[in-house]
């Protein structure tokens, strides 16, 4: 008898679905149907049938091949690599557990490595200005129950999240917003006429790149004094006319997107953002909530703020010491400046969103890809290592958009022998321990580890 699993999570966005179900064959192998996920997520789920999925590493010949190995033998050149190394790069984590971020703290401390995670090329403006400005956030739940005004300045949901909408921020009827989308007054500020401000009361179709003057145009009207009759391409009488629905408000939120981070300002525009939350509290309340990307990419900046006191660009090459300094020690840079002379792509794709200039200075050095496909970084690796999809074939905590953690469940069995990220990081850990001859810390602390080591 097929079996319908429920409260399954979606490891796609950083809405972090939890009410998805999944239809599974009886043997547990195949996924049937998928109810409740939008379509980015449902094709996600059916992904994992697909019976062409690497099982085995493969490792590049000398003629260009690729040559499946067994998983003992890339874990070794996986140590042996990391070790000669003088500051290998560890990168992505966008789409992994917190399991796995957590077990790749120690491969990354033993090989005096960096470790990064996407917000590097996403939303790390924003962490830049959290540090300088605090950050006034609070859970979706609270945004589905109060929010009477709901801000979209620099992202489009209806395509980049798109249950968003629906489960938290537009549609949803919640304690004190009975009325849905009949009680709030949507706001969406972009260059362009997204789906998203299709749905907008007002739609700010700013100049692209001019964000930060109407962040300050707002700041303006709402601390009552006059503006310019155009400011960013918006008419005066327009923006007056939403601060005034801000104020009146009885809770704003703002959700910000790379419409924010990526243009001219990048994490300035974001530190005004904030400011402008900080102001509007002083006539109602108000909230602000980075529109998050990958369903985990909130993960490593708790796992690792835990572990290292920093949430990504944390150069560890040192051995003593963490250190954290974007534009420094961030991967983009790195790469630009050839600093790194080893690069590990871990649950991410940089051959595909890097930029090419930086992916060509990185392919000069080893190039190991550890995920679960086929993409076009694992296409110009020099090692590729499949290993188990968090959320489908392997359970694991993950932290969604608004820092709220969610147990996800596994909801098919793994692939014979293929490892997940954190077994594969454990396996990588005790294989430089050996060379090393040093102690591993911890392991034996995971006295229920589920693989064999063979190592
Ligand atoms: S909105 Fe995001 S998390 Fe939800 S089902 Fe779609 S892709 Fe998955």
């Amino acid at each position: 008898m097929p079996k319908l699993i429920t409260q399954v999570g979606c490891p796609y966005c950083g809405s972090s679905c939890d009410d998805i179900e999944v239809l599974v064959s009886d043997d547990g192998t195949k996924i049937l149907e998928v109810h409740n996920a939008c379509i980015i997520g449902t094709n996600l789920f059916f992904h994992a049938n697909d019976s062409t999925r690497p099982m085995l590493p493969r490792m590049r010949q000398p003629d260009g091949s690729m040559k499946e190995i067994s998983f003992e033998e890339a874990v070794d050149w996986t140590a042996k690599t990391l070790l000669a190394a003088k500051k290998p790069l560890i990168y992505g984590f966008g789409s992994t557990n917190c399991e796995g971020m957590s077990a790749v703290g120690r491969v990354a401390e033993k090989s005096g490595a960096v470790l990064d995670n996407c917000a590097s090329i996403c939303h790390g403006p924003s962490f830049l200005a959290i540090f300088d400005n605090g950050y006034p956030s609070c859970t979706l739940g609270e945004v589905k129950n109060r929010a009477d005004v709901v801000v979209f300045w620099g992202c489009n949901p209806m395509h980049a999240h798109p249950r968003h909408t629906s489960r938290y921020s537009i549609f949803p009827r919640g304690f004190f917003t009975q009325k849905g989308q009949m009680q709030r007054t949507i706001i969406s500020i972009d260059p362009r006429q997204t789906d998203t401000a299709k749905l907008a009361d007002i739609h700010y179709m700013l100049d692209q790149g001019h964000d930060y003057e109407l962040f300050d145009a707002f700041r303006t009207v709402l601390r009552g004094h006059d503006i310019p009759d155009v400011v960013a391409g918006c008419k005066k009488e327009d923006i007056i006319r939403g601060a005034t629905a801000m104020k009146k408000a009885r809770f704003v939120m703002i959700f910000f997107g790379m419409g924010c981070t990526h243009t001219d300002g990048r994490n300035h525009n974001i530190d005004i953002a904030i400011s402008l939350t900080r102001d509007l509290n002083s006539y109602t309340k108000a909230s602000i909530m980075a529109m998050r990307g990958h369903y985990n990419i909130a993960g490593p900046g708790q796992v690792w703020s835990w572990q290292f006191g920093f949430p990504y660009c944390i150069d560890l090459s040192k051995g003593t010491h963490a250190h954290m300094n974007p534009g420094e020690t961030s991967s983009i840079d790195l790469a630009m400046r050839d600093e790194v002379d080893c690069f590990v792509n871990v649950g991410t794709d940089a051959g595909a969103h890097w930029p090419i200039d930086a992916v060509k200075h990185v392919k000069k050095h080893p190039f190991i890809t550890i995920d679960p496909n086929y993409c076009m970084a694992s296409e110009i690796s020099d090692l590729h290592i499949p290993v188990r999809i968090a959320g489908v074939d392997e359970g694991g905590v993950v932290y969604r958009m608004d820092n709220v953690p969610i147990q996800f469940k596994a909801v098919l069995k793994g692939l014979s022998g293929v490892p997940s990220d954190e077994e594969l990081f454990d396996m990588i850990y005790e294989r430089m321990c050996q060379l090393t001859k040093t102690e591993p810390v911890w392991l034996a602390a995971k006295e229920d580890r589920k693989y064999p080591v063979k190592v």
